[in-house]
């Protein structure tokens, strides 16, 4: 069985002690590989650095997260594009529209976000979606600059399945995490409805561990927590859904492994 993480933050000071365990304990858990969605210009170096420690398992993203655009944003923005002349990323991210903690910046979100669009065009990557009270700004943002070979998933997707299928009928994934299995989060209902073959799994690492773990420190090795539980809403077995999300996700972010060329993927 092989597990993918599709958004973990595994480079952030929560795993400053024991970060190498964190990941060795993962990859032991069948946690083959690790997506690092980037957060601003200061979280690139941590996360490089463990990009370079775990070469096979741990890949990274390179763009702005909504909550860190401020009046500087375009000082953030030139310098995720000068990293990406530079390394290799496998999605542009974290970016998306957070009106959850802060509504002062919002102009600047949406600039922001335009701007990230063109940098998935311009270097063929898939968007990674932070999206926070605001799907239908995002609807209407993407609306507007719409072209069909954007991919992309909504991380956290946490929505009615209104949106899911909105999200899905432009060609995006939903990505499911430790919400899956809280109690009354109503995901449960909306996911039995959405086909496998749009969903990925995620831990959001080190945020919103899965139950039994909920209100600790969430890893990726509890990804597993919620592809048990989606198994179970979807009536399969585990090593099934671990199987399909992975391929979902090497197909999305165009990682090499040979097991999961599967014809259907256009690209
Ligand atoms: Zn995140």
């Amino acid at each position: 069985m092989i597990l993918t993480d599709s958004h973990a933050h595994l480079y952030l000071e929560q795993f400053d002690a024991d970060r190498q365990e964190v990941i060795r304990n993962a990859i032991k858990q069948d946690v083959r590989y690790m997506i690092l969605p980037n957060i601003d210009r200061d979280s690139i170096k941590p996360m490089m650095q463990l990009v370079k420690d775990f070469p096979e398992n741990c890949f990274p993203m390179m763009g702005l997260h909504p909550t860190s655009v401020k009046e500087d944003y375009t000082v953030h923005l030139d310098s995720a594009r000068e990293w990406l002349k530079k390394e290799k990323f496998y999605a542009i991210g974290e970016m998306g529209i957070d009106l959850y903690w802060d509504k002062t910046f919002f102009a600047e979100q949406q600039e922001a976000f335009r701007q990230q669009i063109n940098l998935a065009l311009e270097f063929n990557l898939p968007l990674v979606m932070h999206s926070r009270n605001s799907f239908d700004e995002i609807f209407r943002l993407l609306d507007e600059i719409y072209k069909p070979e954007l991919k992309g998933v909504f991380h956290c997707f946490t929505g009615n399945l209104e949106q899911a299928e909105h999200i899905t009928g432009m060609g995006f994934l939903l990505g499911i995490g430790g919400v899956l299995t809280y109690k009354n989060s109503g995901l449960a209902e909306v996911v039995e409805k959405i086909p496998l073959e749009h969903l990925l799994l995620e831990t959001d690492a080190p945020f919103l561990a899965p139950v039994p773990y909920r209100g600790k420190r969430n890893e990726s090795a509890f990804v597993v927590e919620v592809a048990k539980k989606l198994a179970e809403i979807k009536g399969l077995t585990l090593e099934v859904v671990a199987e399909m999300t992975t391929g979902n996700a090497m197909r999305l972010f165009k990682i090499p492994n040979s097991r999961f060329q599967i014809p259907y993927f256009k690209n």
